[in-house]
């Protein structure tokens, strides 16, 4: 046993002449979960076809736990234990989520005989523990076609896991969804990746962040890096790919995110309620135009995942009106964690780096004053 769920080596999948996957590399442990991004035209779902025996490749090699997936078809390689999610739903709308799993369940029945034969007991009792983890107990019996998209997509990752696959492939599971639906699917493959190997393709950063713990970058059809969501948010080869241009923001812009973003890394983490407020404030503060602000909100949430030094960015917020607008946006972003996490105050390494902050900004006594009123408010 090479303790190996997938292995693939120098890979490369010509489409006439033209290389979406480029003599490409890549290793997963059994039970890991692993997360691969790429900007656009990556090669991610080209990756995905390749395994799931939708595409063959032009070169390279495929092995699932030791065996080479080549010889066979989309349809055997599902069966011997690959299963894949596709970014749209597909879930039979008329049905409730309670019987789309039951079908799921019969993999090996057809769709008549599973529909009209009797389920049997421990498919059942798999059934509600299912609706329990995807978290649609309470909705189990109306028809699907009722359910936000955010449910169908964890309906459908559920109808996946009831096939119990060996690998789980999910392509892009947030797109569209809103960020409280987007944090559910997040939690339902972490939950899942306790008993399942899993890749997930994505691009949203903030999701990323949520559930990444090995991340592998794409780029022109090769692995660019790989690691933790640290190391290759850190690498400056993966900003500049993943963003495919200079950051849209002035360096001065990037200088008062840096302090605001150190302020929210105090304590050695970023939770989700500071970096959605400040990625809702500094997005208001560097445009005025509402679908500007959308489009900063991407680009500045790769920016605030680095935790980077900031003494040198510090010297450089000269205006006082400045001083005092980044000793005011760093408190609030230090409150929404410890709002978040239900405790009154805010935890210790934040209050001494924002007490360090005040220091080094030198504000004037007035300024300090209208800061003390509002922290006291
Ligand atoms: P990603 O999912 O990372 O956005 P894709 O794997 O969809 O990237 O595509 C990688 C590249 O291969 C893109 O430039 C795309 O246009 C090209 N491509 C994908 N599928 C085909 C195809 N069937 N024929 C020709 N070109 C394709
Ligand atoms: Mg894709």
């Amino acid at each position: 046993m090479s303790g190996k769920i997938l292995e693939i080596e120098n890979l490369t999948v010509s489409f006439d002449g033209f290389k979406a996957i480029n003599n490409l590399t890549f290793n997963m442990d059994e039970g890991e979960l692993r997360v691969v991004i790429g900007p656009n035209g990556a090669g991610k779902t080209t990756f995905m076809d390749v395994i799931t025996g939708k595409t063959k490749p032009t070169e390279g090699r495929v092995f699932f736990k030791g065996k080479s997936l080549l010889p066979y078809s989309e349809h055997e390689i599902a069966c011997l234990g690959i299963g894949r999610k596709f970014q749209t739903p597909r879930v039979y709308l008329k049905l409730t989520p309670r019987e789309n799993l039951e079908l799921s369940c019969a993999r090996y029945k057809t769709v008549l005989n599973s529909l009209f034969g009797r389920t049997s007991t421990a498919e059942r009792r798999t059934v509600t523990g299912l609706l329990e983890t995807i978290g649609l107990s309470l909705k189990a019996d109306i028809p699907a076609e009722l359910l936000s998209h955010g449910e169908k997509q964890r309906l459908e990752i559920g109808m996946l896991v009831a096939q119990s696959p060996d690998l789980l492939l999910v392509d892009e599971p947030v797109a569209g969804l809103t960020d409280e639906e987007t944090e559910k699917v997040g939690d339902l493959l972490l939950a899942l990746a306790e008993s399942h190997s899993i890749m997930v393709i994505e691009h949203d950063m903030e999701f990323v962040r949520q559930i990444a713990r090995k991340v592998t970058v794409l780029h022109q059809g090769s692995v660019l890096c790989e690691g933790s969501i640290e190391e290759v948010q850190n690498d400056p080869r993966v900003i500049e790919v993943y963003l495919g241009q200079q950051p849209s923001i002035s360096d001065h812009q990037m200088k008062v995110l840096r302090i605001i973003a150190s302020m929210a890394w105090a304590d050695g983490e970023l939770s989700r309620a500071e970096l959605d407020l400040m990625l809702s404030q500094l997005s208001r503060l560097f445009s005025s135009d509402a679908e500007q602000q959308e489009k900063l909100r991407d680009e500045l949430s790769v920016y605030v995942l680095q935790d980077v030094p900031v003494d040198q960015a510090l010297d450089e917020i000269a205006s006082p009106e400045e001083r005092e607008l980044v000793a005011k946006l760093s408190y609030d972003v230090i409150r929404a964690s410890s709002q978040k996490s239900g405790s009154e105050s805010i935890n210790e390494w934040e209050a001494r780096d924002y007490q360090d902050l005040i220091d080094h900004l030198d504000l004037p006594s007035d300024a300090l004053t209208r800061l003390q009123t509002t922290v006291e408010a």
